[in-house]
């Protein structure tokens, strides 16, 4: 197994002051191999921390003295030191089973890892979910966790998840609740599997056996051109329709029931629904941003009132940041805290300053262009065009900002045949790639990237001006 690296210490850091380098392996933590970084965090936290690292091939102490608490200032190459674990489930609407060939290895990884739940709000299946992590899990308290339901219905979900343990991985959940760990779970709905009345099956069902869930997310399945499940396609607008009325009658009765709605239809589905958004408050503070639920509703709100209401505290009091884009996991560990924090958004090539007055032209999904114009027209900003990248890297319904691909984008600035002032939202980069494994460099003309939160893009708007 290798070992985690140092990938930057940071400057006035205990860890530069103690003399470690960029590049070390780190052996052990006071005597202890952490597996990950919940655990390297742990170790960390005390006020004399000896590191066991590996420096060229030579093995070296360091000894590290610095306040209980105080961060050791390191960045390490991955997340989990062991090995992620990876699902065993085959499910026929898997996103990844639709990726094109040739993109990064990493990405192809199906994780199932309930630490990666817990640091990067991945959903976890349960299905291999063992006593020894629920033991992990309630001794350090790793809350809040994500959990992927699909279907209450036993038969239902081991369908779904063309795995038999399917059929009774929600014990884990049954568990996770009894302990007091903040769950937050997910329904993919695939159009003739999991709709209709096997929905409205699930939702009583979590009613019935997982009232403390803390939400629930209903998002649609993607489909890809890339898939090769026969069965597996987009919903039509009234399906999409159906799910959302489905989703709103459910809500009233948790209301009733719990006091609370519970269950929240993911932005997609009024989008393909063609449905006005539910106000902002309904949302209750977004809980389930990330997963793409009251995005639109909170960029618009942080558009007009120029902050972001969208950054939701976990019961520990931590934030809990964006993601920094698709599979933003794979990109490795953060020098503070767990999680991994939103890519900075930077200026590459064009300068704003030198083309100030120029018309801004927004790149964005086809979904973003169905937000962004009313919103940039209400908003008085006229003069501002949006330019959708129709995504054929993906294909099929793939139309979200987040997966634009740098092919794409450099056919649609190919097409508009001149440069100008063209802005790209940071979510469709990791590390300033896109998925596709090109830069932003690569375009044909210069593109300024900005972070893509609505009170970014109005201060970047208004300075322009
Ligand atoms: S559980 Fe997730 S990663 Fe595993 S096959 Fe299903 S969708 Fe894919």
């Amino acid at each position: 197994m290798p070992l985690p690296q140092v990938v930057a210490v940071a400057e006035h850091s205990p860890a530069e002051r103690s003399g470690v380098w960029p590049g070390d392996e780190l052996r052990s933590i006071n005597g202890r191999v952490p597996r990950d970084v919940i655990e390297y965090q742990l170790l960390a936290d005390e006020p004399i921390v000896d590191l066991e690292v590996v420096r060229g091939g030579v093995e070296l102490e360091v000894t590290v003295l610095k306040q209980e608490g105080e961060p050791l200032g390191l960045e390490i190459s991955a997340a989990i030191f062991d090995r992620v674990r990876t699902c065993d489930n085959h499910c026929e609407f898997c996103f990844i089973y639709q990726l094109p060939k040739g993109m990064r290895r990493s990405l192809y990884v199906k994780d199932d890892d309930y630490r990666l739940s817990f640091l990067y709000g991945n959903f976890t299946t349960l299905t291999r979910f063992t006593e020894a992590d629920l033991e992990r899990v309630v001794d350090e308290g790793l809350s809040p966790l994500y959990v992927s339901i699909h279907a209450t219905d036993p038969e239902v979900r081991s369908r779904m998840l063309r795995n038999r343990r399917g059929a009774m991985s929600l014990r884990w959940l049954r568990c996770l609740l009894d302990h007091g760990i903040e769950v937050h779970g997910q329904i993919v709905v695939c159009p003739g599997l999991n709709d209709g009345a096997v929905l409205h099956g699930s939702l009583a069902g979590i009613l019935d056996c997982f009232p403390e869930l803390s939400t629930v997310a209903v998002v649609p399945l993607g489909v890809s051109r890339h898939s090769k499940e026969p069965a597996m396609r987009p919903h039509t607008t009234f399906e999409a329709r159906t799910t959302v009325e489905t989703v709103t009658e459910w809500q009233e009765r948790f209301k009733t029931t719990l006091g609370r709605p519970v269950v929240w239809a993911s932005d997609e589905y009024y989008l393909l629904a063609e449905m006005a958004f539910p106000e902002a408050a309904a949302y209750e503070g977004f809980p389930q941003h990330e997963n793409g639920v009251g995005m639109v509703r909170s960029f618009e709100q942080a558009f007009e009132e120029g902050h972001d209401h969208a950054r939701p505290l976990s019961p520990n009091g931590r934030s809990i940041p964006g993601r920094s884009g698709f599979f933003a996991w794979v990109e490795g560990a953060p020098a503070e805290g767990y999680r991994a924090p939103r890519t900075v958004g930077v200026s590459l090539r064009a300068g704003p300053r030198e083309e100030k007055g120029a018309r801004i032209t927004l790149l964005t999904g086809s979904y973003g262009e169905m937000v962004l114009r009313p919103l940039l027209e209400r908003s008085g900003f006229m003069e501002v065009r949006v330019l959708a990248v129709r995504n054929e890297f993906f294909g099929g319904n793939i139309a979200v900002a987040g997966l634009m691909a740098g092919s794409d984008v450099a056919r649609t600035l190919s097409d508009e045949g001149v440069p100008g002032r063209y802005v790209l939202p940071d979510v469709c980069l990791s590390k300033g790639r896109f998925l596709d494994g090109s830069s932003p460099e690569e375009l044909p003309f210069p593109v300024e990237v900005i972070p893509s939160d609505g009170a970014s893009l109005r201060g970047y708007l208004e300075e322009a001006r």
